[in-house]
């Protein structure tokens, strides 16, 4: 079983859009949306939600007031300053270290798990798809994308399927990590704006250091082709693989409105470049 995943430097470039149009285009694919901080795969792909798993993270002090003496101790161990001056705990603050429950002379304090978020397992018209949404204030996306590609892995191997498409978090940070782990192919997707190829390098160092294969796609290619030409000589000086570009289609906007996919929608330019980059990934 293979495992692509789709990764962007930042925000907004196209990436889940593309993911959408190569999710109607895979064949016996298991879809995951890795994107746990702000998923919006689910949009375009309408599942069916058949199953969902409670995800659990940090644990969470919880006090008991009837044990509560007030000498004030968990309140001067807390480096957080989640502890009110009538020793009552604030969620938001909470980092869940358990300094608070360890120091408690009486135990009034016990550390218990707090769910964090949801894992849902549904089904979609492209076929099964693994997604997660991270409660607000929650941080723990690393440990959600790796429960979410687990529970990818788990039930393409029991439906026999023979690829994970994966949408993963913009950015460098830990989701994005937990996104790479054990993939065969990383797309990185790039748009030419100023800062295009300052992410664009950041996340291929980050995938390099990792040791996972990349190519690149640059999406809209064509709002600004000096742009354009930069990232490709810098793709060819540096041995990177640029698989596509796509241009800016205006019909891609109308496609999400009416909940379709690029490939759904029409047989634009771009849809056949999508097809196209599509079948150079399964060659990869
Ligand atoms: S350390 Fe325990 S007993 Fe002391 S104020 Fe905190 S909860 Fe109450
Ligand atoms: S668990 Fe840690 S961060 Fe949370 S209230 Fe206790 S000491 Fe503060």
């Amino acid at each position: 079983m293979k495992q692509v995943l789709v990764i962007s430097g930042k925000g907004g470039t196209g990436k889940t859009t593309l993911v959408a149009g190569f999710a109607s285009l895979a064949e016996n694919a298991v879809i995951a949306d890795c994107d746990v901080d702000a998923p919006d795969l689910h949009i375009i792909l309408q599942p069916r939600i058949q199953r969902e798993i409670p995800f659990y993270a940090l644990k969470a002090p919880v006090k008991d007031e009837s044990r509560c003496v007030e000498c004030g101790r968990c309140r001067d161990v807390c480096r957080f300053n989640a502890i009110d001056e009538g020793f009552n705990i604030i969620d938001l603050r909470c980092e869940g270290c358990g300094a608070c429950a360890f120091i408690c002379p009486t135990d009034a304090i016990e550390m218990i798990d707090r769910e964090a978020g949801r894992i849902y397992i549904s089904r979609t018209r492209f076929g099964p798809f693994v997604h997660a949404q991270l409660k607000i204030g929650e941080e723990a996306s690393g440990k959600l994308v790796t429960e979410v590609k687990r529970k990818a892995k788990e039930l393409a191997e029991r439906e026999k399927r023979e690829l994970i498409l994966i949408d993963g978090s913009p950015g460098i940070g830990c989701p994005v990590i937990a996104s790479l782990s054990g993939v065969d192919l990383a797309l990185i997707v790039t748009e030419p704006t100023v800062s295009g190829i300052h992410d664009l390098e950041r996340i291929l160092g980050v995938a390099e250091h990792f040791k996972i294969k990349t190519s690149v796609c640059i999406n809209k290619f064509d709002i600004n082709e000096e742009k354009t030409n930069e990232i490709e000589t810098f793709c060819n000086e540096n041995g990177i693989h640029l698989l596509g570009k796509i241009p800016y289609d205006s019909s891609i906007t109308r496609a999400m409105i009416e909940l379709k996919t690029a490939i759904e929608f029409s047989s634009s330019q771009t849809s056949e470049r999508v097809k196209k980059i599509w079948s150079e990934i399964i060659k990869r």
